[in-house]
């Protein structure tokens, strides 16, 4: 299985639907057995959501904040 860095690297092109089958494949059994990114996709949709509703909307700093905070806490 593929680690929750490598799933959280390809989370957004898997929301962009840019990643191939084979990637996809692998994105979606990590998030089958794995809350934590299970936990980030959703977060990582509703932002996405966020986004796409318009450039002009600011994305709420502690939203900014989680993310920077779930990024990092991946990393280590
Ligand atoms: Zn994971």
């Amino acid at each position: 299985m593929i680690s929750c860095h490598e799933a959280v690297d390809q989370l957004w092109e898997y929301l962009d639907n840019t990643v191939d089958e084979v990637d996809r494949a692998k994105v979606e059994e990590h998030l089958a057995r794995c809350r934590r990114c299970c936990a980030e996709m959703e977060f990582a949709q509703e932002l996405r959501r966020a986004l796409a509703n318009g450039a002009e909307v600011d994305i709420p700093r502690d939203v900014l904040n989680r993310l920077q905070q779930t990024l990092e806490e991946l990393e280590q």
